[in-house]
């Protein structure tokens, strides 16, 4: 890499590190777009097959072990939770930089179909009516790759035309090569779909690794901006 190069990476490194370096705290639980607040600062989402580690993702990303937990509780985990930096009344002249949607994971083996369908209510509803949702995050676990569901989950953002991104969860748990294939693999399923950003990124909150990448891609998103 050359030294400009180097120089560039440092500085997109850093505009990551610097938008999560604040403490963030719960807004709310959503479970119909009537409770949702009216649209305010950007905002990032995280999707996923439940248990591919997307609250450990958003633990880690902000650097906050019982963040994301609190959205775990049972009977929360249908809802849409907002996290929101401390320390920002919300008001139009105090927004905070942007603000993190969790939204309910899917894929139970054996949920029944009106929770199916409440999910894709709550979810189709939000992706098609939010504004300021600059990007999804589609996170599959690297021991599983995409599975039927997620397809069908590609499917509704491109649909509502909703920018997304995979990103790889769990990356610890299968070897380098193997992570750089499915990275290919993947690259290859998503090239045609239309809302699907190209570059697919591998994390694992357990040892670290991606997290700087990935908060250097959300400050991108944020300020609409592509590398
Ligand atoms: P969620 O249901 O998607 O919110 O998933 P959780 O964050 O609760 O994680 C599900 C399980 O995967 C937990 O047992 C975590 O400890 C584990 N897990 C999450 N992230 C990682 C990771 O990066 N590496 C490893 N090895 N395990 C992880």
């Amino acid at each position: 890499m050359s030294e400009q190069a180097e120089k560039e990476e440092a500085a997109w490194l850093e505009s990551g590190r610097l938008l999560f370096a604040r403490p963030w705290t719960f807004l709310r639980g959503i479970a119909h777009m009537t409770d949702l607040p009216e649209a305010g600062p950007p905002e990032i989402a995280f999707a996923g097959r439940s248990n591919v580690g997307k609250s450990s993702l958003i633990n880690a990303l902000t650097g906050q072990k019982g963040l994301a937990r609190t959205s775990n509780t049972p009977g929360r985990t249908q809802e849409l939770n907002i996290f929101i930096p401390e320390g920002h009344s919300g008001s139009a002249s105090d927004l905070p930089p942007f603000a993190i949607v969790d939204m309910p994971g899917y894929g139970f083996a054996k949920a029944p179909k009106a929770k199916v369908d409440a999910w894709t209510r709550l979810v189709f509803a939000y992706l098609r009516g939010r504004p300021t949702l600059k990007r999804v995050y589609v996170l599959i676990d690297a021991r599983h790759g995409l599975k039927a569901n997620d397809l069908g989950v590609l499917d509704m953002m491109d649909k509502a035309a909703v920018s997304y991104q995979i990103v790889l969860t769990k990356a610890d748990k299968i070897k380098p090569p193997a992570v750089a294939r499915l990275i290919d693999e993947i690259g290859q399923a998503i090239i045609k779909r239309p809302a699907a950003y190209p570059t697919v990124l591998a994390t694992s909150s357990e040892k670290g690794s991606g997290l700087g990448e990935l908060r250097a891609a959300i400050a991108l998103a944020i300020a609409n901006r592509t590398r």
